[in-house]
């Protein structure tokens, strides 16, 4: 086990930073093996900045993904002041009212957690992780693209956009949801464009949010209210791409009214208190995970509707067993990049997020039903998912990530 196997991460968002650090040696649970590896991770983007408030991106993450950002010495008291516990929750159907019995309520303490998750900016987390890795000899090269790859024997050739090559012996993309290095590869994608746009903002309630995630389902898609640490609260509206391409554009006052509207003024009136973006959703599976010295994480592998709040959770999860199966891997005196190792992690991770999108696409479809009768059907199912103990609670564990 002299030998040294180079690693090459393409991508710096949550999930390319998390591969890096569980592959380094100060946070991997093997620390003794990761002195064969050599760990470049290499980011097309500027490095992330930290700000007192959250971004405009933020993500809820579950008590699992915590688990790993503390394991790797990114969970600090700063990245975790700065996040909001989501303390209860609530899902309902607009065809009903926010007390219903039909409602979803989920509270941290049936759980015994102390948040069901924790909504934080996305570049804090990417900063607590990077200062993670200043302790590790993981290279970062930030504002540092690959412009092309090509298949050399059983190992791929990067050519960057400072002219230099890689060869390393295993290329882990994390590129995002449209992934150069999957496409040069030839890997192709199971996918289907939502006709939807996600609308997010932060706005400011009237009455206090309570720590409190809400999910009201309406015709044209979901709007999730999210607890943000400084009162406020973050949205995430799925809706018709027109809709959201106008609420873009209103002035402050008419979206106030439009989304307190959509939220059936559970926490009073919203007010406009920040930037707003809309991105295209579209859910996505590659077709393969791994090929010979390739292994594809996070978006580039899967890409699902926000409305369950899972995407960087699967890809903090993949990061886990990717590394996990690396250092096994060097472990038994095998090669990383061999396809037989690399199927291991393959055969972890795909079904599970196969399982997840689909869940999530259905929900969408269910949901996006005006039908009397399917309404009536999913009333009667949220009620039933209410009462039945053994399905929800295990259906709750696995979105919390601690099943
Ligand atoms: C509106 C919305 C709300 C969401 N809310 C949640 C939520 O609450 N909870 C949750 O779990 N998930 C949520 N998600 C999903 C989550 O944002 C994504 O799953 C997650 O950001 C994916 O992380 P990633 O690291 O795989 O990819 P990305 O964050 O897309 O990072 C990819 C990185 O690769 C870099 N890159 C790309 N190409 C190259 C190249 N050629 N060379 C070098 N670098 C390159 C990019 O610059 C980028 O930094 C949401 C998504 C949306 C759209």
């Amino acid at each position: 086990m002299s030998r040294r196997s180079e690693i090459v991460i393409v991508g710096g968002g949550i999930v390319g930073l998390c591969v890096a650090a569980l592959l380094s040696r100060s946070s991997s649970n093997r620390p003794r093996l990761t002195r064969h590896l050599k760990v470049t991770l290499v980011e097309a983007g500027k490095p992330p900045v930290k700000s007192d408030l959250p971004g405009l991106r933020v993500s809820a993450l579950s008590p699992g993904s915590v688990a790993t950002l503390r394991r790797i010495g990114a969970w600090s008291d700063e990245i975790a002041g700065s996040a909001a516990p989501i303390r209860d929750m609530r899902v309902w159907d607009s065809s009903t009212h926010v007390d219903s019995p039909d409602t979803l309520k989920f509270s941290a303490g049936e759980f015994g957690v102390p948040a069901l998750g924790y909504i934080a900016g996305n570049s804090n987390v990417q900063c607590a992780i990077l200062n993670a890795l200043d302790k590790t000899d993981v290279q970062t090269s930030f504002e540092t693209s690959v412009e092309s790859m090509r298949d050399v024997g059983n190992r791929c050739e990067l050519t960057l956009s400072s002219g230099k090559t890689l060869r390393p012996e295993v290329l882990i993309a994390a590129d995002g949801a449209r992934s150069l290095i999957r496409d040069q590869a030839g890997i192709t994608v199971s996918a289907r464009a939502y006709q939807q746009k996600a609308f997010v903002t932060h706005l400011q309630p009237t009455h206090a949010h309570g720590f409190t995630a809400w999910q009201r389902f309406l015709q044209q898609g979901p709007i999730g209210i999210l607890p943000l640490i400084d009162e406020r609260v973050s949205i995430v509206w799925s809706t018709t791409p027109d809709h959201a391409d106008a609420l873009l554009k209103m002035s402050d006052d008419e979206l106030s009214l439009e989304v307190t509207a959509a939220s059936s003024s559970v926490l009073g009136e919203l007010r406009a208190s920040g930037p707003r973006g809309a991105f295209p959703l579209r859910a996505q599976l590659a077709d393969q995970f791994v090929r010979p010295g390739l292994a594809l994480v996070g978006d580039a592998a899967h890409t699902i509707h926000p409305l369950a709040g899972q995407g960087v959770n699967l890809g903090i999860a993949d990061a886990v067993r990717l590394a996990d199966t690396i250092l096994q891997s060097i472990e038994a005196g095998e090669r990383p990049g061999d396809l037989p190792v690399l199927r291991r992690y393959e055969r972890a991770r795909k079904g599970d997020n196969q399982t997840m999108l689909r869940f999530t696409d259905r929900l969408n479809q269910l949901f996006a039903s005006g039908s009397p009768a399917v309404t009536q059907l999913r009333r009667s199912g949220m009620n039933l998912f209410n009462l039945s103990g053994p399905i929800r609670r295990k259906a709750v564990q696995t979105a919390l990530g601690l099943d």
